[in-house]
């Protein structure tokens, strides 16, 4: 495939960087995956502002403004085979001549960017999807989740527990036994009829999926939804569970530790949230 770094697109053989780099050394970056489809962006301009937000919040000086980011994202799309790619963006502090924990000055940021093979959009339609069965544990993460950030190990460490144990995620709840997000997703419940989700604070990824469905339902107005705390026992108690995020859109949780959600099947709520889901994310 052909990837972007620094200043050119190359072969992805090709692309090396320094093992001196603070995005290899420390997990000192900030990254990004946006979704396409048939080149058409979801939610492109909420992606970049929440890449500048990081940016902003570990100090990185702005790189690329969002018009350069534009162009450059539908060089590699052009370059690159698929109908459906994730745009995986990545901005690290740069190779200082040192390690040293303290951000260098004058030092260019490293940035890439490539893309991903991902999945069509799921079908709108109960009887195809496919329910997730996930695990659930305690987030053992830093409080500082709102930041995109590279390094991922918490993550990593969460989501492969949740895979040795043949789930495809893992929920997490924080010590007051609240519903923070999942490894890779953010995370719903629907409990009579009503969308309920984390409030996006420092304990989750603010969700671009997540930040749309809310958009798009409030909007709609059929739906009720509420942003608020989220007990484990009511992710037990709920009729549905879904998890959100760029690459799996939004995914009806079907069995919970092994104990069936709700019916069991996927969820009536989940088909209608989807189809409006896909009727306007390219609004985005
Ligand atoms: N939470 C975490 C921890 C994530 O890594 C992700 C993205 N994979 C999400 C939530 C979902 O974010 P988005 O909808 O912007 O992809």
């Amino acid at each position: 495939s052909i990837v972007f770094l620094n200043d050119g697109f190359m072969p992805i053989e090709e692309a090396k960087i320094s093992p001196l780099d603070r995005g290899f050394l420390f997990g000192d970056g900030i990254y990004e995956v946006i979704p396409t489809y048939n080149g058409k962006a979801v939610g492109l301009e909420p992606h970049m502002q929440r890449m500048f937000d990081g940016l902003a919040a570990i100090g990185i000086k702005s790189t690329k403004t969002l018009a350069e980011w534009r162009e450059l994202i539908e060089q590699l799309l052009e370059a690159n085979e698929g109908d459906y790619l994730g745009v995986y963006l990545q901005v690290s502090r740069g190779a200082d001549v040192k390690r040293y924990h303290a951000y260098p000055e004058n030092v260019e940021p490293t940035i890439f960017a490539m893309t991903t093979a991902i999945k069509p959009a799921i079908a709108a339609d109960a009887s195809a999807a496919k329910g997730f069965s996930v695990s659930t544990t305690e987030d053992m993460r830093w409080k500082r989740c709102q930041i995109k950030s590279t390094a991922l190990l918490g993550n990593v460490m969460h989501f492969q527990q949740g895979y040795e144990n043949g789930s495809d995620e893992i929920l997490l709840y924080n010590e007051n036994n609240f519903l923070t997000e999942a490894s890779s997703s953010n995370a719903f419940i629907v409990k009579d009829g009503v969308v309920i989700t984390p409030i996006a604070d420092n304990q989750i990824l603010p969700g671009i999926t997540r930040k749309l469905i809310l958009d798009i339902l409030e909007k709609d107005g059929s739906i009720p939804v509420e942003v608020r705390n989220v007990s484990m026992e009511e992710v037990f108690n709920a009729d549905e569970v879904w998890v959100t995020s760029s690459s799996k859109e939004i995914a009806p949780v079907t069995s919970i530790d092994g104990k069936v959600v709700g019916d069991g099947k996927v969820g009536q709520v989940w088909e209608a949230a989807f189809k409006l889901y896909t009727a306007h994310k390219y609004e985005y």
